[in-house]
């Protein structure tokens, strides 16, 4: 996951590419960077870190034009180096370019070995570059030139790119990440969310459709297809469930409603469970719990108060310290949980081991019941298509039974939502029909080929 900006004509595309950013934060925290266009060249910031140290003051009053890209980066293909931080800047044939990319292709690594084979040489471990390097062998204008690069990458891919005279969108023709167009005044906006184009008091007009390529140039804008023929999409329902913010909205559905849709879900699967408190756990379980609340009428209650100023360089402390460590975040509420059967409410298990440390803390604190209630399905498989998810040996519903992860975790019993009552909640009238969501890491169903793991 990594969050995408770009602005065309406006005098303070800079800044407000930058004030978006920190908006896209929640998307990736490894490393920022701003491109900008002026004089027929670019220019570029970069660094690891957040948007507020890579990109101060200072580091804008560099970055002249009327056009910027920038990115935020979550390395899930090729490491978290400085030399991967995006927007990654080319000069090849078609003159300057720089690209930002959300999501994973996968076919990168089988391009990139071919490429290599006829002499390309790379200069990051990123998949993205395996575009740019697609794009430098194609003849004619630059965006024909992208459009066939397009055509033989496989896998998830929402693009930015930055040239002197035009900015340039694309997504894959299955949809898996979002990217929307919004417009301020006469300048036009690309963002990954909405929450972007509110930060800079930018209109949302529509999202980028699936295998679409916008390109903007001259103040003007022209849509074109990447393929003759639509694709079945596949867009990534986790993008609901956990990665974007809540005040977004994604495929055209607000996601606070549409977690609090998956929270009422749950409760109706779940009737009959006794408790007294329905509890999130914060920051991401909160909308779920409040639907499953309301539709169970047992009352929410804010039993953890969490922490915001635990810095990212907090070191892992020895085995025995690490209960200590969860409640750096995540402080339990004594007087509102002992003595209390409650619905423990998270979006997702993966790992289990935060949440098995979130169960002892609830324990200690005087908890008499614990009823664990996840607002998404089993995650059983990994993702290829751009989230971080980890192998399916560490997958603790991959490699454990319903009563096993019971034992594991330490609780009275453990719900998830199903596959049926996700995509009802996300399938809702108005946004994308549940058909049209990928769902691969729940069912193994994987809609594209996986080219480099068959080869691998
Ligand atoms: S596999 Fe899961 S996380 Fe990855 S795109 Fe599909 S739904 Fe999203």
């Amino acid at each position: 996951m990594c969050g995408l900006v770009a602005i065309a004509g406006d005098s303070s595309a800079v800044r407000l590419a930058t004030l978006a950013l920190y908006a896209l934060q929640h998307r990736g925290q490894e490393a920022a960077g701003l491109v900008s266009a002026s004089g027929g060249r670019l220019h570029a910031r970069h660094g690891l870190g957040l948007v507020a140290d890579v990109l101060p003051e200072e580091a804008l009053r560099a970055l002249p034009g009327r056009s910027a890209l920038g990115h935020v980066r979550y390395a899930t293909a090729g490491g978290s180096s400085i030399q991967n931080a995006q927007p990654l800047v080319f000069d090849h044939v078609h003159g300057p370019i720089a690209i930002a990319h959300n999501g994973t292709l996968t076919n990168a690594l089988t391009l990139r070995r071919r490429l290599e084979a006829r002499g390309a040489i790379f200069r990051t471990t990123s998949d993205s570059e395996v575009i740019v390097h697609l794009i430098a062998r194609q003849k004619g204008p630059v965006e024909r030139a992208i459009a066939a690069a397009l055509r033989k990458v496989e896998g998830a891919y929402s693009l930015l790119f930055l040239t002197p005279e035009s900015l340039i969108a694309a997504r894959d023709p299955q949809g898996f990440r979002p990217l929307v167009l919004g417009r301020k005044g006469k300048a036009f906006v690309f963002a990954s969310e909405t929450t972007a184009l509110n930060q800079i008091g930018a209109e949302l007009v529509r999202e980028v459709e699936p295998g679409e390529m916008i390109v903007v140039s001259k103040g003007r804008l022209r849509s074109t297809r990447l393929s003759p023929r639509p694709a079945k999409r596949a867009l990534c329902v986790f993008e609901q469930i956990y990665f974007a913010r809540p005040d977004s909205s994604v495929f055209g559905l607000s996601v606070q409603a549409t977690r609090r849709q998956l929270g009422r879900e749950l409760a109706k699967e779940m009737f009959g469970v006794e408790a007294d408190a329905v509890v999130p756990v914060p920051d991401s379980g909160v909308p779920a719990a409040i639907g499953f609340a309301e539709e169970s009428g047992i009352p929410f209650e804010l039993g953890f108060v969490r922490s915001h100023y635990v810095g990212r360089s907090f070191i892992q402390p020895a085995q025995g310290m690490r209960d200590y460590a969860v409640m750096l975040k995540l402080m339990p509420v004594r007087e509102v949980l002992a003595g209390k059967r409650i619905i423990l409410v998270d979006d997702s298990l993966v790992r289990g081991t935060t949440s098995r440390r979130l169960c002892r803390i609830l324990r200690a604190a005087g908890v008499r019941a614990i009823h664990m209630a996840v607002s998404s399905p089993p995650i059983l498989s990994p993702c290829y298509y751009g989230i971080d998810t980890p192998q399916r040996k560490e997958l603790i519903a991959a490699q454990r039974s319903l009563p096993g992860i019971v034992r594991f975790l330490g609780v009275d019993s453990l719900h998830y939502l199903s596959l049926e009552g996700l995509l009802r909640a996300a399938g809702r009238e108005g946004g994308p029909k549940g058909t049209d969501y990928c769902t691969a890491c729940f069912t193994r169903r994987y809609p594209t080929p996986l080219t480099d793991l068959r080869a691998a």
